[in-house]
């Protein structure tokens, strides 16, 4: 098994499209999606009309040909 995000345990993607992309689309790393092994983490402070806020936390985003030295196998 090669070292990927895709392959990783800790990675999630989300359904849309997804069904379009052929195995070579995932190998190429066009799919995107999130890396979950840590919590979310806040973006900047936005401001807007006056106001400032701040939005939903987030996980990375990684693509699926993505990898670091965090890998962990994925399980079936
Ligand atoms: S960045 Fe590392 S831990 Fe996160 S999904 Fe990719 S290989 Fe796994």
């Amino acid at each position: 098994m090669d070292r990927s995000c895709f392959e990783c345990d800790f990675f999630h993607f989300e359904d849309h499209g997804v069904r379009e992309l052929t195995e070579a689309d995932w190998q190429a790393g066009f799919a995107e999606g999130e890396c979950r092994i840590n919590p979310p983490v806040l973006g900047p402070e936005i401001e807007r009309d006056g106001d400032t806020f701040r939005c939903f936390g987030e996980f990375p985003k990684v693509l699926s040909n993505d990898w670091c030295g965090q890998f962990k196998p994925r399980v079936a």
